[in-house]
């Protein structure tokens, strides 16, 4: 009997087919056919196929959705369909594949897909058509007005007579084969084809979640958040003429709740955008409404009059600018582990299990069997997140379960560039995804609908929301590398016109004007560091100033001001810097300020100076007592206050701009690294302000946190806390050779009111708050490799280019990898007298996104030639994104110190 109803189908189906295929060969055309002005460029670049299939059970069956259901369906308002929208992007040119990446995306008007189902299609289509997993998409309108296909609810949760139960297997059984078959049709379709993208609103969604003496209940709620957006993608042939519409709605697609079988306001949507355009497809996706009702509702008037509004969001779509989409096609599918809350103990279950409730009572019941077969209650959940990029143009995501709004909010704010497209109930419909929010204010979506669906034993842990996001993240920044670099990121090498410059630390910034400033070092006595500027939208440098000169010393016969080794800090129109000496002489394995040569004096001291980006002019400040060289430096913008640690003794000094007024605080180390024995302390390279009270923060080589008081111009010991932590290894803070405890680079992060750095060896990410004040050890921010091995960076300073980037929240490190030779696990010199990095490197770009908690390695980074740069200890992110940096480079066999710059790699 089944087997006649199933041929039935099919026979029914390739009459669609056959009518959309008429269809789609005629004459109609749109009347915007013209405004695909990218049509010549896109035109190659897509193929799409079509296929469409009644999927309305012949006869009466349990309908999904309502648990208060007392009896099976009555007969049909309209047909259910599932349709298959099959794209492949031409293959990329020199990539060398025969065929492009497929994607397939079916839609169905049913209340969704059970993972069981979606495995088993998966390998269904991968045998039969070479279909990769994340090349399949699937989403369901979540009609509740459709068949019972979820057989675990229907033998587990209902009170299902035998015999629907049965019906149900058949149904889910049959509707496998035919959206297999589906596919493999979509795919046999594919033609040359232009996509494009456009949205516009419409307003019938409304939030359901109402706060009331008695919690969150269901009811409208207009003052809930919403997602009112109707994303569309068009599919055209190559003449303009309109073959697909997708379109998108985060809504619940519940305004029927009677006994026919009806596509609800998703399925009349459909209808009548399919009845405005002959021969046209039109298919629903889902959207993030699990916490969204359409309102009114309750009557076939109402059903109908939304999905009239849907489909008119539609049209006033096709109005809008589209933008056409290119490629490549990048496709993502993976699982993360997500987190459920505690579950309850056997008292409490036993307990549970006497409830008047039955739902109640069978989830318990339920839980009482897994602890008995199981031993032990799954606190986990593994939950399917793809991701579709459409190149530059689109990113599509495809989120399992019944998604609250806030998760298409968020991913829409948080992911930079193209425009987002979120969709829920893809893949696996197995119960609500409350946001953090939604969870913390309780009610049915974030536990309330668990006794309901039955597929996890408690509600989700407050961790979901960051997960799924983190995922997310993850798999369209994998999407994001470019496949014309795989083996990682490419430099390009700028000539300064600077041939003695030396290795360089820090001194660089981005200026307001987008120009990248920077100083190159030199360890001469008498050629000094000199400072250039390069303007990114020239493509020129521009030599700025010899820094001692700048210092007015350039005929002093004095030893030269060799080095910034701070970076730039801006302030009304001018940068702040310090120098620094850069002749050494290495007296009893330790550098020290060099020995001046005959006819000259000693090293004067570091300045403070000013440079006005506008006039071109540099201003001396200050010069820094004892005739040493300032290491350290930043600037509290707010009071005008410029900080200092000077090199080798360690002064704490300050400048204050209004006063014009130089304070020495005296060492704040011991005696520096110009002490001997008990007496040595390395010092801290980076001095952080909080402009909330003007304090200034620095460490010591012990791993104690020092404060500068602004309020009473003095230093004191942070209480508490420290940055002696097991994670950043172990050290004698009397020897030289590396950074101790002290903190490696830093930087205030506003919006938490917090400082983030890094320990330099170990490469472990922190947090610190003053206000607690507590140290948080966050992840490891060398690269992916040096992570793996276990073992702590190349150069055992470790490395100072760390800072915000354009974004202000995604933290830019320029870090090393171990290297191999011939397999074989280079290591360096254990320590070094001078500190200097070990030369040979494997530079890496990582990021990490404070928000998201993300960390990402984008790889090694390269010279066009395959050399690699080295010695590099600084950092500005341009406007664009663009890494700069300073390091060696080897131009015909000789050897300078120079700008580089990694081009954008991410959003
Ligand atoms: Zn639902």
């Amino acid at each position: 009997m089944m087997y006649v109803q199933s041929r039935h189908m099919r026979i029914q189906a390739q009459r669609h087919l056959a009518t959309l295929l008429l269809c789609a060969f005629g004459t109609f055309v749109l009347p915007q056919a013209g405004s695909h002005a990218a049509g010549s460029q896109t035109q190659a670049m897509w193929k799409a196929g079509l296929a469409k299939v009644v999927i309305t059970p012949e006869h009466s069956m349990w309908m999904a959705g309502y648990a208060a259901r007392t009896k099976p369906s009555e007969g049909k308002v309209h047909d259910l369909h599932a349709k298959a929208l099959a794209l492949e992007a031409c293959p990329e040119p020199g990539r060398g594949d025969a065929q492009g990446t497929r994607l397939v995306i079916v839609t169905a008007d049913l209340i969704g897909f059970p993972r069981e189902f979606r495995d088993q299609m998966e390998k269904d289509v991968s045998r039969r058509f070479e279909l990769r997993p994340q090349g399949l998409l699937l989403n369901a309108s979540h009609t509740h007005c459709g068949p019972e296909l979820r057989t675990w609810r229907a033998t587990q949760t209902f009170d299902l007579p035998p015999e629907q139960i049965e019906l149900s297997k058949q149904y889910s059984e049959e509707l496998r084969g035919k959206l297999t078959e589906l596919v493999g049709r979509a795919i046999e379709d594919l033609a040359p084809a232009q996509l494009s993208y456009m949205h516009a609103r419409a307003g019938f969604a409304m939030n359901r979640r109402l706060e009331t003496e008695r919690g969150y209940t269901i009811a409208p709620n207009a003052d809930g958040p919403v997602d009112h957006a109707v994303p569309v993608l068009r599919v055209d042939d190559p003449n303009g003429q309109l073959r697909a519409l997708l379109f998108g709605y985060a809504c619940h697609n519940t305004t029927l709740d009677f006994y026919q079988f009806c596509g609800d306001y998703a399925g009349f949507a459909q209808q009548y955008l399919e009845e405005a355009h002959p021969g046209v497809a039109a298919m629903f996706m889902s959207g993030c409404g699990g916490d969204q009702n359409p309102s009114p509702r309750r009557t076939l008037e109402w059903a109908k009059q939304h999905g009239r509004a849907l489909a008119n969001g539609v049209e006033a779509a096709l109005l809008a600018q589209p933008r056409p989409l290119r490629g490549p096609l990048r496709l993502a599918l993976e699982e993360v582990t997500l987190e459920l809350a505690e579950p309850p103990n056997r008292e409490q279950l036993s307990q549970q299990a006497q409830s008047a409730d039955k739902y109640e009572r069978r989830h318990a019941e339920d839980m009482l069997r897994e602890l008995k077969e199981k031993g032990r209650i799954c606190t986990t959940y593994p939950y399917l997140v793809q991701v579709a990029q459409f190149g530059d143009d689109l990113t599509v995501i495809g989120l399992a379960g019944e998604v609250v709004v806030d998760y298409s909010l968020r991913l829409k704010a948080e992911l930079a560039g193209p425009p987002v497209w979120v969709a829920g109930y893809c893949n696996d419909v197995f119960g609500y995804v409350p946001s953090e929010r939604v969870l913390q204010e309780g009610g049915y979506e974030a536990r309330g609908a668990i006794l309901y669906y039955g597929t996890t034993a408690t509600p989700f842990a407050p961790s979901v929301e960051n997960l799924i996001v983190r995922k997310v993240h993850e798999l369209v920044e994998l999407g994001n590398r470019p496949s014309s670099t795989p083996e990682g990121l490419v430099a390009r090498a700028h000539n300064s016109g600077f041939a003695q410059a030396h290795d360089s630390y820090n001194g660089m910034g981005t200026g307001s004007d987008g120009k990248i400033y920077y100083a190159l070092s030199s360890e001469s006595f008498e050629v000094g560091a000199q400072m250039f500027c390069y303007d990114p939208v020239a493509d020129k440098i521009e030599h700025l100033g010899d820094i001692t000169e700048a210092c007015g010393e350039k005929d002093s016969r004095t030893i030269v001001q060799g080095k910034v080794h701070v970076n730039f800090v801006e302030r009304d129109g001018r940068l702040y810097f310090a120098t620094h000496v850069g002749y050494y002489s290495i007296i009893e394995g330790m550098e020290k300020i060099g020995i001046p040569p005959q006819g000259y004096k000693p090293y004067p001291g570091g300045h403070f100076l000013a440079f006005d980006m506008a006039t071109r002019k540099f201003e001396d400040l200050a010069k820094a007592p004892h005739g040493e060289g300032i290491l350290s430096m930043t600037m509290d913008t707010r009071r005008g206050r410029l900080y200092g640690l000077t090199w080798p003794t360690g002064y704490f000094i300050r400048y204050d701009l209004a006063a014009k007024e130089l304070k020495d605080l005296g060492p704040i180390s011991r005696q520096g690294e110009n002490g001997k024995g008990e007496n040595y302390r390395t010092l801290c390279r980076s001095l952080v302000v909080d402009p909330g009270d003007g304090s200034c923060y620095f460490t010591t080589g012990d791993g104690d946190i020092l404060r500068y008081r602004y309020d009473r111009d003095c230093i004191e010991a942070v209480p508490g806390d420290d940055m002696r932590k097991d994670y950043f290894g172990v050290y004698d803070p009397t020897s030289p050779g590396h950074m101790g405890y002290n903190w490696r680079q830093t930087i205030w992060y506003e919006p938490e009111k917090v400082v983030y750095g890094v320990h330099g060896n170990s490469g472990y990410l922190f947090r610190f708050d003053p206000q607690t004040p507590q140290v948080e050890v966050l992840d490891r921010m060398t690269s992916l490799p040096s992570k793996r091995s276990g073992m702590f960076d190349q150069f055992s300073y470790g490395y100072l280019g760390f800072a915000l980037g354009q974004d202000g929240r995604t933290i830019h490190y320029l870090t090393g990898g171990p290297v191999y030779v011939e397999g074989k696990r280079v290591t360096g010199k254990t320590k070094t007298a001078m500190g200097e990095s070990k030369g040979i490197e494997n530079l890496h770009l990582v990021t990490y996104d404070i928000k998201a908690g993300k960390y990402t390695d984008h790889g090694p980074i390269f010279f066009q030639n395959g050399q690699r740069p080295s010695y590099v200890n600084s950092i500005a992110v341009g406007k664009d994104g663009t890494v700069y940096t300073l390091s060696r480079i080897t131009e015909e066999g000789h050897t300078r110190a120079d700008l580089i710059s990694i081009r954008k790699i991410d959003n």
